[in-house]
């Protein structure tokens, strides 16, 4: 997969941290843009515990990495270690990419652009409209700020937990997109699911939870409440229909899955980390062949 990546005594390191982190895409995409692009770099990837994430961290300006993608469980943790942060890092609460500015560790997170670009990609349009977003963890943050910044009037946001639905929803209460218009932020607990007025006019229900990782039955939802138009989107990626985005494919709805977002977040954090625009349709092409895709 990573054919014409050469090693020298010059090459400069780029990684993602998570726990765990073998099953990630992202060594691929970026080993396979560094070996098109003829660049002595490397992408790897690490598995880092928890407790470890501090001393892992500490290491990346002395071995000159330039820049480390997080994943689970590190994104909310590794916000505290860093010498600055952008204001979508601290919007969000958490960070995907820690990037090495001249040994000072400056914190980012290109998941809601990722998000917002797939979204803007697949033709939606959500300008005075609502969206359903079922989650409230960071993923879910995301997915707010990516919505809000498409101009939605309203969002429904549910979640298991409803206080920390409560908490994601004030962390936005001042906060105004592109559209210079406040977006309404409804918050609920999952028993709102089953009620049809919560997707009656929905144009975009957006699944942010982990439910459904691993194959796990998604509880049966109101889809055929939707609008005929609804799109339905997965932030998790697989190499079927999620069982989320399953049901709503049986009825003819749009679905999408989060292998775009992914796409879209990798290619930003390329650019952060090596400071050139990245072959976007290359990495994007890498991932979809690794998902057994061809789109
Ligand atoms: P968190 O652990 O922060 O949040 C998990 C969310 O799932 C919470 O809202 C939690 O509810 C809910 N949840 C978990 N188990 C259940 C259950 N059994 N029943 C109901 N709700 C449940 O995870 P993240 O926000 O970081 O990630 C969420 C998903 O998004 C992951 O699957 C991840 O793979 C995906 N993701 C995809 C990306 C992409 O690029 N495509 C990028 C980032 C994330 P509660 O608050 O009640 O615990």
């Amino acid at each position: 997969m990573n054919a014409g990546l050469s090693l020298s005594g010059r090459t400069r390191l780029t990684a993602i941290f998570g726990d765990p982190v073998e099953h990630s895409l992202s060594p691929a995409m970026h080993n396979r843009a560094y070996a098109t692009l003829g660049m002595d770099r490397a992408y790897v990837a690490f598995r880092v515990a928890p407790a470890d994430l501090p001393a892992a961290v500490r290491a990346i300006p002395p071995l000159g990495i330039l820049g480390v993608n997080l994943t689970v469980p590190h994104k909310e943790a590794a916000v505290a270690l860093m010498d600055t942060l952008s204001a979508e890092a601290q919007l969000l609460g958490a960070i995907n990419c820690v990037v090495n500015r001249d040994g000072r560790l400056h914190g980012d997170n290109t998941d809601a652009r990722g998000l917002e670009q797939d979204l803007r990609e697949a033709g939606l349009d959500l300008a005075g409209k609502r969206a359903l977003i079922i989650g409230a963890g960071g993923a879910a943050a995301s997915a707010i700020l990516a919505v809000i910044r498409l101009g939605a009037e309203a969002i429904a946001l549910c979640n298991r937990t409803l206080g920390r639905a409560q908490e994601l929803a004030r962390r936005f209460e001042h906060y105004v997109g592109d559209a210079r218009r406040a977006t309404r932020l409804e918050v609920a607990g999952l028993q709102a699911l089953t009620i049809p007025a919560t997707w009656a006019s929905c144009a975009l229900v957006i699944n942010a939870t982990s439910l459904g990782l691993g194959g796990d039955p998604f509880p049966p939802l109101a889809y055929e409440a939707t609008p005929s138009d609804c799109c339905f989107y997965d932030l998790i990626y697989a190499r079927a229909p999620t069982p989320f985005l399953a049901p709503a494919l049986a009825m003819g709805r749009v679905a999408r899955d989060g292998a775009g977002m992914l796409a879209n977040q990798g290619a930003l954090a390329f650019e952060l980390f090596n400071g050139i625009a990245p072959p976007r349709g290359l990495m994007r092409a890498t991932l979809m062949a690794a998902l057994g895709r061809s789109t």
